[in-house]
């Protein structure tokens, strides 16, 4: 370990320092937790759900920085001690071949920081998110949630793992080939988890005919939007906090409404909030975020490549015998503080699709007002912050503040 190593030099100065970028947001988006409650807000809002809502942000706070604080200073130690080489050793004295010894490496990398971080998703689901009346979720839910993760995890991942340490242990383009690989993977996942994975942990039932899903079949019609399916999902088996998504590519769209939703918001409200994910697919939302991410998993893997030949980014680690799955996991954590960097930018897009998305709601509905409606009340029934801090935003929200959003609808009218 030397300080003239540029891979040293960036991991500790990353590290240390995304962890005091998150600090100093943090800290300054508390400062502005206001007492009182915003004018758009006032008809929805009391200064009691105000107060619990500040409470709500504090506690999170404390959670977060409780959290970053002690895994950074188990990694520091991990460093310090040696722990990368000691592992190393030990995964290929067991594994026997590289294939084998990398995945073996990676799963108890893996398998660590879980088992380390789920004391702080316990406090989270049972201490705060209970403590605020959030938390619906069972303990045996909450268990069983995390087995079936693991499971996915292994099965899926694993096999993507062993194909990307295959393909750097044969071909020199091995880089270009991993980022083909992967994207691909990435894409056929995220077409077959709505039908697929989602139903292992949500239960989808059809909505029945009624006023409701009339009015949704309206709207979409009047969009020439295809909707194959409307299901409800029992959302309130885990937490109360209401939501709706839809997924499908092509002519099976299928939506999906929280059975919170169902409860409490108005019909127009829904529709409202239905017509701003329709108005996403029908601006081309996702397709332009892949691109994006696309590009930015090219960068990752093209600088992947030099990486994992450069022996200094394993003698930053005091690990002594470079290996391509040891590559992998140091090169992610150089990269991962410093791709935040780039996080910024494209949740600046993300942000600019939910005003145009919004926009397209008011339009198509022909007012703003029930997703104005509906959004407030998200806002107040989820204790959101009202008004946070501009670097936490740019650095945390793919959604702009809610002040935001109401003041871009009311134009809209
Ligand atoms: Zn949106």
């Amino acid at each position: 370990m030397t300080f003239h190593n540029p891979w040293f030099l960036a991991a500790l100065i990353g590290i240390v320092g995304w962890f005091h970028v998150k600090l100093l947001a943090e800290f300054l988006n508390l400062s502005r937790l206001s007492k009182e409650v915003p004018e758009p807000m006032r008809d929805v809002m009391t200064e009691e759900d105000l107060e619990r809502a500040m409470e709500y942000h504090v506690a999170l706070a404390k959670l977060e920085i409780t959290r970053d604080g002690v895994m950074l200073g188990l990694f520091i130690l991990f460093w310090w001690v040696g722990g990368f080489q000691w592992l190393d050793g030990l995964t290929s004295n067991i594994g026997g071949n590289a294939i084998v010894s990398g995945l073996l490496l990676i799963s108890v990398l893996t398998a660590l920081q879980g088992l380390l971080a789920l004391p702080f998703d316990l406090w989270r689901t049972f201490g705060v998110e209970t403590e605020f009346g959030f938390n619906t979720t069972t303990f045996s839910t909450f268990i069983g949630d995390r087995l079936k993760g693991l499971f996915l995890g292994a099965l899926l991942g694993l096999p993507l793992l062993a194909v990307v340490l295959w393909l750097f242990e044969r071909t020199p383009y091995a880089a270009l080939w991993a980022w083909v690989v992967t994207t691909a993977v990435g894409l056929l996942m995220s077409w077959l988890s709505p039908r697929l994975i989602a139903p292992l942990f949500l239960k989808f039932t059809p909505l029945e005919d009624g006023p409701l899903r009339r009015a949704i079949m309206t709207l979409a019609e009047k969009l020439q939007f295809p909707v194959g399916e409307i299901s409800i999902v029992d959302g309130s088996r885990r937490s109360t906090k209401a939501n709706a998504f839809f997924t499908g590519f092509g002519s099976t769209k299928r939506i999906a409404l929280f059975d919170t939703l169902l409860d409490g918001y108005t019909q127009d409200g829904i529709v409202g909030v239905l017509a701003h994910e329709i108005g996403h697919s029908k601006l081309k939302h996702v397709p332009k975020q892949i691109a994006v991410g696309l590009a930015q998993s090219a960068l990752m893997f093209g600088l992947l490549h030099f990486a994992l030949h450069d022996e200094r980014l394993y003698a930053a680690f005091g690990v002594r015998y470079p290996s391509i799955a040891m590559g992998l996991v140091l090169f992610s954590l150089v990269y991962g503080p410093w791709s935040h960097l780039l996080d910024a930018p494209l949740q600046g897009i993300t942000r600019k699709h939910e005003f145009e998305a919004d926009r397209f709601a008011a339009e198509s509905t022909g007012s703003p007002e029930p997703l104005m409606a509906s959004l407030k009340k998200l806002s107040r029934d989820h204790l959101a912050h009202l008004t946070p801090h501009p670097f936490y935003v740019k650095l945390h929200y793919s959604h702009p503040p809610l002040l935001e959003r109401l003041q871009a609808l009311a134009k809209a009218k």
